[in-house]
């Protein structure tokens, strides 16, 4: 099978919770094209390090680091981008925690941070993009949400399932609002995919076996094939898909 290629040059991306997993795959992948990139992680020294391996590979990659959850940092990162590059094309709001509990035992505030992080920043972050591509006349912006908040519950991961449901519903409000600026808004729903938020799932065996029997594909996604539909959205191959919320899950989920 051939492999798509894309002429990224010019273009500036910001990925948040880039700092590993699949964020970092989207922030390499989309440099790897000619993109400018910034990798943005609430963890700065991860953000400092995944960047730094971006430049030592000769790609044009800045670290953007903050809490994406508050409205303070997330002006500093566009401030920061706004310096460094003076335009945005590309927003991919990836950052996400999934929190393990009973809905019985479940904290308040572990729920809403979890919808501070999922969702909350996403709108933070689309809010600051959406101002700047009006000005551009256009731009692109991916939300990674998952599967388990469109169709396919997972098991004690209430608050997280209904970030990522919110996530989906804002993607559609926000391709509605923003198609008259030439702004698309489209949503990843990746399945289980092989990162470090998955690891201590994937060490066990009958979860592995259970994940290997349910998916049509037979095993595990890798973060790239996340990026690879990203590459997709972002690009003019793309250009007139807006507001939908794709699978990529193996098959697992064929709604
Ligand atoms: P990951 O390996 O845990 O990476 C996420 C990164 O985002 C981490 O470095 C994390 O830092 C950072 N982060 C968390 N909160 C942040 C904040 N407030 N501001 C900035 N950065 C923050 O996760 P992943 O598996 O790559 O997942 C990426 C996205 O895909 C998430 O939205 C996740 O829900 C979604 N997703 C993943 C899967 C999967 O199977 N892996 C499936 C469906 C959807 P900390 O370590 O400090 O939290």
């Amino acid at each position: 099978m051939p492999t798509p290629t894309y002429n990224y040059t010019g273009t500036v991306v910001l990925v948040t919770g880039a700092g590993r997993g699949i964020g970092f795959a989207i922030a390499r992948d989309f440099a790897r094209f000619g993109a400018t990139v910034f990798l943005n992680d609430i963890d700065s020294a991860r953000a400092s390090r995944a960047t730094a391996e971006l430049v030592k590979q000769g790609l044009d990659a800045y670290a953007a680091p903050g809490d994406v959850a508050d409205p303070d940092q997330v002006a500093w990162v566009f401030q920061h981008i706004d310096t460094k590059a003076g335009r945005l094309d590309v927003l991919v709001n990836n950052a996400g925690i999934e929190p393990v509990a009973s809905i019985l035992e479940h904290s308040l505030e572990d729920w809403q941070r979890t919808l501070d992080v999922n969702l909350t920043a996403a709108f933070l972050c689309t809010r600051q993009a959406g101002k700047r591509m009006k000005a551009q006349g256009g731009g692109v912006i991916l939300n990674i949400a998952s599967i388990a908040g469109k169709a396919q519950p997972l098991y004690l991961r209430s608050a997280y399932a209904a970030s990522k449901a919110g996530l989906v519903g804002f993607t559609k409000e926000a391709a509605r609002e923003f198609a008259a600026y030439g702004i698309r808004v489209n949503a990843v729903c990746p399945g289980v995919i092989i990162t470090p938020m998955t690891e201590r799932l994937r060490q066990n065996p009958e979860q592995m076996a259970r994940w290997r029997s349910e998916i049509p594909l037979g095993r595990l996604g890798e973060p790239q094939e996340v990026s690879a539909l990203c590459l997709w959205l972002a690009s003019d191959a793309a250009s007139y898909v807006t507001g939908v919320a794709w699978h990529v899950d193996g098959g697992k989920n064929m709604a």
